[in-house]
């Protein structure tokens, strides 16, 4: 067994330290699969862990990161095998088993999907974590019984990675979508993407009324909060908000009024835990349904070198649309 370059978070009583270091493969933990990681990628959450600004990991060392894909170096898991390409996302990974921010990881093959027909591996991991949770939020939706003839939809946090790829899936889908951001100067890029309509995030940023103006049928909302409760609180009858971040807050100074007077549904939407079956759903129709040229405009490449400074501006709300992190 060898070493191999790790990005490394430790706690120190003066608190987390973020430094590269060679690991020793013998130190990797339990898994029946290892892998060469090609690219990762930089999600809020792994803003949070290199930052820490949240008590994202749980377990010290850790190596961040909580996306892959890669190739299989061995497995003795029935499904793999040695030159697999695979993708993962999430299950802990970069919070309580060791990440995706290295050379090799080893993991549960249980944890693995292949990489989808249709995708390059650099393709795979722009969409990464966000873009597999937006289409979990669309899914969401669509289970809910909501389709584009019921009215509008919004997205907040637009110009993020999540948000980024909710617009263009929506758009796709023929939703008109309106995109909140609280960088207007976005708006071109947005509409790109395939927004109809700008709405500035101090919009949403207002003392929430039980129950504003109607406005759109469908939400997904990245940021929670205030924002939030005043996207439910303008939820159309019968209309739902796919819930998943927390950019703005974990709070939601809410109302139930949208909910008992209108029938409007929260739906709440985790991709970490989320069961194999709805990932394998997820990224087959993400192959088929995103257009490839809009995510390589929303997307941008860095070295491993340069994660911690992006992490750092993740978390200040200045990353825009996804971010491929290259290890190879
Ligand atoms: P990004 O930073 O790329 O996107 C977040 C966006 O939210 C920003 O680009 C910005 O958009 C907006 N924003 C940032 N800070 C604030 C603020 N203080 N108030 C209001 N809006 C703000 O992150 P990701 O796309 O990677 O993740 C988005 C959210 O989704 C995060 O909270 C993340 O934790 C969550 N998430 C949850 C998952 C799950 O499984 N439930 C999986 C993946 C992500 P703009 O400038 O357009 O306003």
């Amino acid at each position: 067994m060898g070493t191999f370059k790790a990005l490394v978070i430790d706690k120190t009583d003066a608190g987390q330290t973020v430094g590269f270091r060679e690991f020793d493969e013998a130190d990797l933990m339990d898994g029946d699969v290892t892998i060469r990681v090609s690219h990762s990628t930089l999600n809020y959450k792994d803003g949070l862990a290199l930052t820490g600004k949240a008590p994202v990991v749980r377990r010290f060392p850790m190596i961040p990161g909580v996306d892959l894909v890669g190739t299989v170096e061995a497995s003795s898991h029935p499904e793999f095998k040695g030159g697999d390409a695979v993708i993962l996302n999430g299950w802990g990974l970069g919070e309580t088993h060791l990440g995706a921010y290295a050379q090799k990881v080893r993991v549960k093959g249980d944890w693995l999907i292949p990489l989808p027909e249709g995708l390059t591996p650099q393709q795979s991991m722009a969409i990464g974590t966000a873009g597999y949770t937006a289409m979990l939020c669309l899914m969401a939706l669509e289970k809910h019984g909501l389709t584009p003839e019921r009215g509008p939809a919004i997205v907040t946090g637009a110009a993020g990675g999540v948000g980024s790829v909710a617009v263009a899936l929506l758009a796709q889908a023929g939703w008109h979508v309106i995109a909140a951001t609280g960088r207007p100067q976005e708006a071109a890029y947005l509409k790109s993407l395939g927004a109809a309509e700008i709405l500035e995030r101090s919009d949403l940023a207002g003392p929430v009324r039980p129950l504003g103006k109607e406005r759109w049928a469908a939400g997904i909302d990245t940021i929670g909060s205030v924002p939030l409760a005043n996207v439910i609180s303008m939820t159309r009858y019968g209309g739902a908000v796919a819930a998943c971040g927390l950019a703005a807050g974990m709070d939601l100074p809410a109302s139930v009024a949208p909910f008992i007077l209108r029938g409007v549904s929260l739906l709440g939407v985790d991709s970490v835990m989320a069961p194999r079956p709805l990932r394998i759903e997820a990224w087959n129709r993400l192959a088929q349904e995103l257009d490839l040229a809009k995510l390589a405009s929303m997307t941008s490449i860095i070295p491993l070198e340069e994660v911690m400074e992006a992490g750092s501006r993740i978390v200040a709300g200045q990353v825009k649309g996804r971010v491929v992190v290259e290890i190879g």
